[in-house]
């Protein structure tokens, strides 16, 4: 018989696994503690679990870990680690260090099929989603490898999570579950590359999470160029599903813009971006994007990015130029994966 992962199991699915097992529900409670809020990594840990109930926990159940594959650590103190889930195939997650706190950046799929032009995740395609489970790890073994808190959760690493959207909403519940480490919804972004109907689903959980959106364009025909998901989400139709979610959560909507030069960077592009998004709820976050090698985009001019943020701001939209972190490792999503195969 093939066991399941116990990290796998929300807190109800875990009341039922114990009540099946002939133990009262408070044990659940106990087992989900030592699980998502120690860290456990073995049955012996659960200190005030009978030896019995461990023994019988271990017939049926295992704990799952990750397997850190490399760990590299930048100048400025963003640390990216490179894991194994076996069977060869390996995810990246990174660890980045600002004035309030620690953000994590997670992956939710080993690969990504959606192909953004501008993305080294995609470049093989999808291998597999990953498990609930699988996502937590690498939060669980970042924080105790660092031994820092985790202020903050982005997951923009590998991957599209609402192609994944049952384990992503899975881990989104157990991360934030107060028996565990009860990681606030306002501290957890998702991103997206828009895939209307999804946030559709997602806005029905009101759950208080940010949403972020790849817009990387401010039309569809320039979008197409980049994102191939633009041939079937058409731009109003994300807008559309944003300002949905706003509706129903409340929560402002960032907009992601990677500016590549000569490509979605002209003062023309701000305005026809700024037009679209006029008296929506939103944020837009200027990505300086990184060059990927097997791709011909390359960085916006520094004075391009200035003037595309200033005439957003001028026109009301509240605008931000990401920080540039970790270049010195390939922090970029996937280029550190990218680099393993290759070998
Ligand atoms: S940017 Fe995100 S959605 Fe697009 S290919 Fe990369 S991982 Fe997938």
């Amino acid at each position: 018989m093939s066991k399941t992962d116990l990290r796998d199991l929300t807190l109800d699915e875990l009341k039922l696994a114990v009540e099946e097992l002939g133990e009262k529900p408070f044990r659940a409670k106990q087992i989900f503690s030592w699980l998502h809020q120690k860290g456990a990594e073995s049955f012996e840990e659960f200190k005030n679990i009978p030896q019995a109930l461990r023994e019988k926990i271990g017939e049926k159940y295992y704990i799952s870990k990750l397997d850190i594959v490399e760990k590299l650590v930048s100048k400025d103190g963003t640390v990216k680690y490179l894991f194994d889930i076996g069977d060869g195939i390996l995810i990246e997650s990174v660890l980045m260090k600002y004035s309030y706190g620690c953000a994590l950046c997670i992956s939710t799929q080993a690969g990504c099929r959606m192909g953004c032009k501008f993305c080294a995740s995609t470049l093989d395609g999808l291998e597999r989603n990953l498990s609930a489970s699988e996502i937590l790890n690498q939060v669980y073994t970042i924080k105790k490898d660092s031994g820092e808190n985790i202020h903050s959760i982005v997951l923009m690493g590998s991957g599209e999570p609402l192609d994944n959207f049952e384990n992503v909403v899975k881990f989104l519940y157990i991360i934030n579950h107060p028996e565990g480490m009860g990681l606030g919804m306002r501290h957890i972004t998702l991103s997206t590359c828009g895939l209307t109907e999804k946030i559709e689903e997602l806005s029905k959980l009101k759950l208080q999470l940010t949403l972020a959106i790849s817009l990387h364009a401010p039309n569809d025909d320039i979008r197409k160029k980049t994102m191939p998901v633009a041939n079937k989400y058409p731009l109003e139709s994300i807008v559309k599903a944003a300002v949905n979610y706003s509706k129903a959560t409340g929560r402002r909507v960032t907009y992601e813009y990677a500016l590549i030069k000569g490509v979605n960077d002209s003062k023309e592009n701000a305005l026809e971006l700024s037009a679209r998004l006029k008296g929506t709820l939103c944020h837009v976050n200027l990505i300086p994007v990184n060059d990927v090698k097997e791709n011909d985009f390359i960085r916006a001019e520094e004075r391009n990015i200035q003037e595309f943020a200033s005439v957003l701001t001028q026109k009301g939209i509240e605008t931000t130029v990401r920080r540039k972190l970790g270049s010195d490792i390939n922090a970029a999503c996937g280029q550190l994966r990218k680099k393993y195969k290759r070998c």
